[in-house]
């Protein structure tokens, strides 16, 4: 079965929610609902004057069935990501997983559903070109462990005209050369495109490249933690994958499921 979760907001979208005993408390309720073992608390990068260490600390050791792991989800946030990678990297050491992700096209939050009308300003395949150079020069720029809904360019259904591999490849040689992992997130299926991020066809190259992945809900309430999971489980071995990637001071270790 899955256990892990490698990719939760407990301060979802908001700054004024800094980590307390209080906030974190429902994040270990509703892991043991889901029968969690191994989760990685990884807020948005813009929001981690929040990410309060010592307050995480104490609730790690207050927790002893759940191995709580601490990380960020660290983006292309033109306004934030400077400060946000400056953060980072003084922490780095004491963090145990960097997710990184792709929210953004120049200044346009490209996943807000506010915004979304501008998709149609776009050649599809240029914007699906743009989106993935993206990640690669985010990978290039180091400090990350593995990637975070892959294909989230998708979310309201814009599909490209190329076949995706033209697109994703290049992605995936960098992902393995670095030795990175790519999430299996069962976000999307709570999207309106309503599919697993990444999508069938890259699932195969990652499969065929060997490629390590962690199982995520993107959860950005207590709830979500582990949304989806029997039926990801099921895809997976569908799918042939036996082993999912856990971090623990960005080191990596593969267990079996
Ligand atoms: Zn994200
Ligand atoms: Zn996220």
């Amino acid at each position: 079965m899955l256990f892990s979760d490698y990719h939760n907001h407990p301060q979802g979208h908001r700054d004024d929610l800094p980590y307390t005993q209080e906030l974190l408390m429902p994040w270990a309720e509703y892991a043991r609902k889901a029968n969690l073992s191994d989760v990685v608390l990884t807020d948005h990068g813009r929001y981690h004057k929040g990410v309060n260490l010592e307050e995480f600390l104490i609730f790690k050791d207050k927790v002893k069935d759940i191995n709580f792991k601490s990380g960020i989800e660290i983006d292309n946030d033109p306004e934030t990501s400077k400060a946000d990678y400056e953060w980072m990297e003084k922490n780095f050491d004491r963090l145990d997983f960097v997710l990184g992700s792709i929210h953004f096209i120049d200044d346009w939050a490209f996943d807000h559903p506010y915004y979304k009308e501008q998709f149609n300003d776009w050649d599809i395949d240029e914007l699906y070109s743009k989106y993935f150079d993206n990640i690669k020069k985010l990978i290039n720029k180091g400090f990350i462990d593995g990637l975070a809904h892959l294909d989230l360019i998708k979310i309201f259904g814009h599909r490209q005209k190329k076949e995706i591999k033209f697109f994703v490849e290049d992605v995936l040689k960098l992902v393995k050369q670095k030795g990175l992992t790519v999430e299996m997130s069962t976000a999307g299926w709570r999207k309106p495109v309503n599919e697993l991020y990444p999508q069938h066809e890259i699932i195969l190259m990652i499969k065929e490249m060997n490629i390590p992945i962690t199982t995520a809900s993107d959860a950005h309430t207590a709830k979500d933690l582990g949304y989806g999971y029997d039926r990801l489980y099921k895809m997976l071995k569908d799918y042939g994958f036996n082993q999912v990637a856990v971090f623990e001071k960005h080191k990596m270790k593969l267990i079996p499921v």
